[in-house]
């Protein structure tokens, strides 16, 4: 794979032609451009190889460049491409999947990303209430549709500023005036919020576990507590499971906690890496989707349901379940954080792990994070050291002192171990600062 360009020589080619070099924001502040993925690994232009505990983000579960779902790909795509035209095959099969999985899936619909899947849940619930506001909680990321990116940008932390600020420049400013930002865990704030706008809010925005800071669990009866005020004041629960579906548990986090919402967003780990999303709900919401007239919800798209990510899904979930992949995530992911945390305290190191399954977070602070604010006084240049030092050693953590990461099931036992010996260098390296 060696050869005379460089990941360096990469990088200015691509910052020639595409803005910031890479066309997803998350993408930027690396110096490697990997060029081979297989398995629990990447491999840089250099041939340099590394232990990838980023996924992409969440999508890749199986393993990367994995043959078999990318066999399925290929013969469903060789038979019958996209149509446009009704139904794809894979789309029945799937459809039946989901709701069999999914707690809260009477009907679902398929789309392509995390960003539609929670736009269109939006535009379902202010159809079904006939009211404009939302519910999200702070820090919370729900993709980029101005509905809901708002309260979550790390800058929001810095600001003299009241918590609903659009996350970026460009969205619609006029939005933040119909979207209330609660903090995480907060159960007096989110009760105060819906005795004063109650019968204002449409839909309630949540992660059944935060994945958006890190790894943040919701406080004993937090969810209940949110499921119960949606009941009462006739407001659409809207869970975010992009993380957590196909990942926490087959049926989502839903399935482990039984707290049923009316609509749940998925996406990311359904296909191993192909892009499929979707929205799954109850028929009561999922029926308002028609198409073009005013009364109806319209979800269009000419990728939606596309057939090689159909069949990339339905393969990625019959590989899930005939192996049992949830469970081995779980154990390689306990393994991971026992010695992560035997690595802080062997080395003194000011920092907790958290987690669930196959996901975790590294904090340096003295006690793990409740919400979004606790994340403001992380240790950064710590974090810097941690990460560098891990980079140093082969193996791949995300740039984010407040960033989640997680492993795939093609990670073995002994990738798992070489990872907590690097982190032991990694953690002493951050006592020095
Ligand atoms: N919701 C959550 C919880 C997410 O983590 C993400 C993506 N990181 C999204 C929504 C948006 O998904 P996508 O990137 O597929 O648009």
């Amino acid at each position: 794979m060696t050869n005379s360009v460089t990941s360096a020589q990469l990088w200015d080619d691509a910052k020639r032609v595409i803005p910031r070099g890479a066309s997803s924001g998350h993408r930027i502040g690396w110096n490697q451009v990997f060029v081979q993925a297989r398995g629990a690994h990447l491999w840089d232009e250099e041939g340099t190889q590394y232990l990838d505990f980023l996924n992409a983000w969440g999508p890749i579960i199986l393993g990367h460049s994995d043959v078999r779902v990318n066999e399925a790909v290929l013969r469903a795509v060789n038979t019958c491409d996209l149509t446009g035209v009704g139904p794809q095959l894979g789309e029945i099969e799937l459809g039946q999947t989901v709701c069999e999985l999914m707690p809260s899936a009477e009907k679902v619909a398929f789309c392509t990303s995390g960003t539609d899947a929670t736009m269109h849940a939006a535009h379902i619930a202010r159809a079904a209430t006939g009211r404009r506001k939302l519910l999200k909680f702070h820090g919370s990321y729900h993709g980029w549709s101005d509905h809901v990116a708002v309260g979550g940008a790390r800058s929001d932390l810095t600001r003299e500023s009241p918590l609903n600020t659009p996350n970026g420049a460009g969205l619609h400013p006029a939005v933040v005036a119909d979207v209330i930002v609660v903090e995480w865990n907060d159960a007096a704030g989110l009760r105060a919020a819906f005795d004063e706008h109650g019968s204002d809010i449409a839909a309630a925005f949540a992660e059944g576990f935060i994945h958006s800071y890190g790894c943040v669990a919701p406080a004993p009866g937090f969810l209940e507590l949110l499921r119960e005020l949606c009941t009462a004041n006739g407001t659409v629960f809207v869970l975010d499971e992009v993380k957590t579906g196909f990942r926490a548990a087959l049926g989502g986090i839903q399935s482990i906690n039984g707290v049923v919402p009316d609509l749940t967003a998925f996406g990311k780990a359904i296909a191993n890496g192909y892009s499929l999303a979707g929205l799954a709900g109850k028929d009561e919401f999922m029926g308002h989707l028609g198409a073009y007239t005013h009364e109806d919800v319209t979800i269009d798209g000419t990728y939606n349901a596309s057939p090689y990510a159909l069949a990339a899904a339905n393969a990625t979930l019959a590989i899930m379940r005939e192996e049992d992949t949830i469970a081995r995530i779980y154990a390689l992911g306990e393994r991971l954080r026992d010695g992560y945390r035997r690595a802080i305290a062997d080395t003194g190191a000011e920092a907790v792990v958290t987690g669930l399954g196959s996901e975790w977070a590294v904090y340096f602070r003295s006690e793990a994070p409740t919400n979004f604010r606790d994340t403001m006084d992380v240790h950064t240049a710590r974090y810097a050291a941690y990460q560098a030092h891990l980079l140093s050693q082969g193996v791949l953590e995300t740039t984010s002192p407040t960033g989640d990461r997680r492993l795939n099931a093609a990670t073995t036992e002994a990738d798992i171990d070489r990872a907590i010996e690097a982190a032991h260098g990694a953690f002493a390296a951050t006592t020095q600062i």
